[in-house]
């Protein structure tokens, strides 16, 4: 029998003798993690690595962070875009990691044993959720909006109203993506108020659709007016254009305090024959953009050239996939799709927690108003309760530091923890 090379891996404690400079810059414990981690690659590699190497080795795993690293939000923005948006489901990560750890049938058709499509994965799923025909997803909602308009409307005008050519976020702004697409934009209405007639007045011989935008991070109060969905839908099928509509966020569960939000099927059921929204907004999934709709529309789209520059990948589709099951069962969905949960739980739960937190950390419980964020519902507040710390932006800054990250807010010179958006699991990870 050979001898077994791994009897001449040095131990932990020889290691950590040559390894004072490392301690010295990040502490005993992480080294004698980091030694361990190196000699477990060793193993699992079935090499007997000379010690200088398992130091070097540990020496690198102890550096830099890397840069994209999970972070805490205790800001209460449920769907905080600068955080990475809607944190994903169990199951989703479940199915994204099988997926991606080996091969799928992303592109190919198991009963047939040939090439297939990665945009006939949803079609059924979508179908059964909104009461489209059919359904496909790419990169983000705002590849979906643009690609819509590039297959459908390029090289002819597209009638939207002046109250819907909103800025989304970071200077992206809905008349640029539309002017992207190759379409011609058609104003009509004013800021306040847009009338049906307003709309039929502009629809040409060059008219190729009509495009409502929700109007997603911000509301107008008072003098307005603007015509209902089902309205534009029987212009459009009279005048023979098609009807698009963004709705941003959207949801798929008809929840009473989300009202604000249209579900994808109401939509539908409206006359929309496209209606696209993201996948990381409310309906709580990763970043992706869903397009459903009339069959002949959606198989246009997914034609077009520019499908495959702003497809979605492989590892977005399959927690897509199974984010979109959850929806299946609405309870499970609540339950199971952490922004909904995080929306709908009970606020004396989170004021318990802020409690727990506020006495490890030595705060108080202050209530707080938490809210949706990503552009979605912007009136909605939601009673949270936070742990307040004093020390002001020093302490908020050493948070930030910290290991996780945690990101605060400040206000009055007070630290707040908002706990709708951290788990009593991330409340024990938060140390000052
Ligand atoms: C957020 C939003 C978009 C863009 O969606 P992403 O998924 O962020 O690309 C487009 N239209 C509206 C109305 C939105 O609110």
């Amino acid at each position: 029998m050979a001898a077994n090379p791994l009897r001449h891996l040095p131990s932990v404690d020889a290691l950590l003798a040559d390894a004072s400079e490392l301690v010295a810059i990040y502490g005993r414990p992480a080294t004698v993690d980091a030694l361990r981690a190196a000699l477990a690659e060793a193993r699992a590699a079935g090499e007997a690595r000379p010690a200088d190497r398992l130091l070097a080795r540990a020496a690198e795993l102890l550096g830099r962070p890397p840069s994209l690293r999970p972070a805490l939000n205790a800001t209460g923005v449920i769907v905080h875009t600068n955080l990475g948006r809607a944190p994903l489901a169990a199951h989703a990560l479940e199915r994204a990691r099988a997926v991606a750890s080996g091969y799928s049938n992303l592109e190919y058709d198991l009963a047939a044993g040939a090439r297939g499509s990665r945009h006939d994965h949803l079609g059924g799923l979508l179908a059964e959720l909104t009461g489209a025909e059919t359904g496909m997803a790419v990169n983000n909602n705002a590849a979906a909006v643009l690609l819509s308009l590039a297959a459908l409307a390029s090289g002819r005008e597209v009638i939207i109203s002046r109250g819907e050519l909103i800025e989304i976020g970071d200077g992206f702004r809905i008349p640029d993506i539309l002017a992207q697409s190759g379409a011609r934009l058609v104003e009509v209405g004013t800021t306040n108020r847009t009338s049906l007639g307003d709309y039929e007045a502009a629809i040409g011989p060059e008219t190729a659709a009509i495009v409502r935008v929700h109007q997603s991070n911000f509301r107008m109060v008072g003098f307005t007016a603007a015509p209902g969905l089902g309205e534009l839908a029987e212009l459009a099928a009279r005048r023979d254009v098609t009807l698009i509509d963004d709705l941003g966020s959207g949801q798929l569960l008809d929840l009473p305090d989300l009202a604000d939000e249209p579900t994808a099927r109401s939509s539908v059921e409206a006359g929309a024959h496209v209606v696209c929204f993201s996948g990381d907004k409310l309906l709580g999934g990763p970043q992706a953009g869903v397009i459903v709709g009339a069959r002949a529309a959606v198989e246009r789209i997914r034609r077009h050239p520019l499908a495959r520059a702003v497809r979605i990948d492989k590892l977005s589709l399959a927690a897509l996939e199974a984010t979109l099951e959850l929806y299946r069962d609405p309870q499970r969905a609540l339950r199971e799709v952490p922004v909904l949960a995080a929306a709908a739980e009970a606020s004396e739960a989170v004021r318990e927690r802020a409690g727990r937190l506020a006495e490890r950390l030595g705060g108080d419980v202050v209530a707080t108003t938490a809210r949706v964020g990503g552009g979605a519902v912007p009136l909605l507040e939601i009673a949270s309760f936070a742990c307040a710390l004093d020390g002001g932006e020093a302490v908020a800054a050493a948070l930030r530091a910290g290991d996780p990250p945690v990101v605060a807010l400040v206000r009055e010179g007070r630290v707040l923890l908002d706990c709708r958006t951290l788990t009593d699991e991330q409340c024990l990870q938060i140390s000052l």
